[in-house]
């Protein structure tokens, strides 16, 4: 039978990120020691206060359904946080519980998009913002950065990407996968020019919020008055309380588009699990404190990492303030030949990592960034310093 399949999914570019990571379980299920270093997974188990929480919502019986946009005392939680630790203030009718900060992105896409409608990128954005943009008909819209800007927009690149067409602009800071981070200050300079152009709505996802390693505070582009109307802040918890697995993110939003997103969520999956809701209550009402040791420790990986990368011919970092990836320019490289392999892109080289050095990264290209790969450090500092050497011996 020829190929049923719709047009919507045949042009929908398979998750990178997820793509390299079965394909390391792949490789090392046929006996080779891969190295993975490609998706953006801590390491550390769930802390044992969250999972105490959801053993004990097991034995209090949540076992139903739970409101479509989740519990009203989990959106309590994130009320909580949002006003602790961003000073934002959402109401319960503006919060959408979802399955995973993905969900919630996705869901926001469909809400808002229609065909053509034009979304501004700065490059380099997660992995799965332009194929996320492209399944509601949007059109990404990617502004190149480079690594002399710290990967960072400029207010004048915001201001000539923008179009009768803009309807949307997304960022997330800490950015995955440069670690940047914007300052309140630089916020401000691109809401100034967002506030000549009150159509676009902006997504701010702030998943690595608490990954930060202290050079500049983590800022929030809805705590700007002007912007708080228009933009969705998106958060979740599986990056800084190593929760992936359990697959919760959410939004803050103007009513009318977190009622949008409910009645999508209705229609799709009915709302987020119920024991992960449970224990993610505990997680946002406790104080973030008590994961800082996980940072702490991403922090001294970092500096591991980027002094043996920095140590490579050829490879040029910037200095990640946040998350936890490096994304090094590697386009020195390309025109080469090693060992005998030619290198003409990113996705040469990652590739070529994988097979000859046995260590799984990520290309450039999926970022919106063909000259860099993204490397992630949530792994343990043996891996670290192992992988590192054996890159330095495949590229030598
Ligand atoms: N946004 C960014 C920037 C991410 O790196 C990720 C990683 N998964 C997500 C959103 C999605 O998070 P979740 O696992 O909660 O779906
Ligand atoms: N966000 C992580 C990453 O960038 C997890 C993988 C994914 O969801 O694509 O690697």
């Amino acid at each position: 039978m020829s190929n049923q399949l719709s047009d919507r999914i045949n042009n929908v570019t398979p998750s990178a990120t997820l793509e390299m990571a079965a394909k390391a379980r792949e490789l090392r299920a046929a006996g080779k020691d891969i190295i993975g270093l490609s998706l953006g997974e801590p390491d550390f188990n769930t802390p044992d206060y969250i999972k105490d929480a959801a053993i004990q919502a097991v034995h209090d019986d949540y076992n139903s359904y739970t409101p479509v946009d989740g519990y009203v005392d989990l959106k309590d939680a994130i009320i909580t946080k949002l006003k602790r630790d961003n000073n934002l203030t959402y109401d319960r009718s503006q919060l959408v519980v979802s399955t995973g900060a993905k969900q919630a992105l996705y869901n926001v896409a469909q809400v808002v998009l229609n065909d053509g409608d034009e979304v501004i990128l700065p490059c380099p954005y997660w992995v799965s913002y332009s194929d996320i943009v492209k399944l509601a008909g949007g059109v990404p819209v990617e502004v190149a950065t480079s690594i002399d800007t710290d990967f960072k927009m400029t207010p004048e690149q915001l201001e000539s990407a923008i179009t009768p067409k803009t309807k949307m602009l997304w960022y997330s800071s800490p950015c995955n996968p440069s670690g940047s981070i914007y300052s309140k200050e630089e916020l401000r300079a691109l809401a100034d020019v967002l506030k000549k152009y009150p159509q676009i709505i902006i997504v701010s996802d702030e998943i690595y919020e608490h990954i930060n390693y202290g050079v500049t505070a983590h800022a929030s582009m809805a705590s700007f008055e002007d912007m708080y109307d228009r933009t969705v802040t998106v958060n979740g918890v599986a990056k800084a309380f190593a929760m992936t697995g359990w697959r919760i993110g959410y939004i803050g939003a103007p009513t009318y588009i977190a009622r949008a997103c409910n009645k999508l969520q209705g229609q799709v999956t009915s709302g987020a699990n119920c024991i992960a809701q449970r224990a993610v209550i505990t997680a946002l009402v406790e104080s973030p404190s008590r994961i800082q040791f996980m940072v702490d420790e991403f922090k001294e990986r970092r500096t591991l990492i980027l002094g043996l990368l920095n140590s490579i011919e050829g490879f040029k970092c910037n200095e990640p303030e946040g998350a936890f990836y490096v994304f090094p320019d590697i386009k020195a490289y390309f025109g080469k030949t090693l060992n005998g392999t030619m290198i003409n892109n990113a996705s040469d080289f990652a590739m070529y990592l994988l097979e000859n050095a046995n260590v799984a990264t990520v290309t450039g290209d999926a970022f919106g960034n063909g000259n860099c790969i993204r490397i992630s450090y949530a792994a343990s500092e043996k891996d670290i310093r192992e992988a590192v050497s054996r890159i330095k011996i495949a590229v030598g």
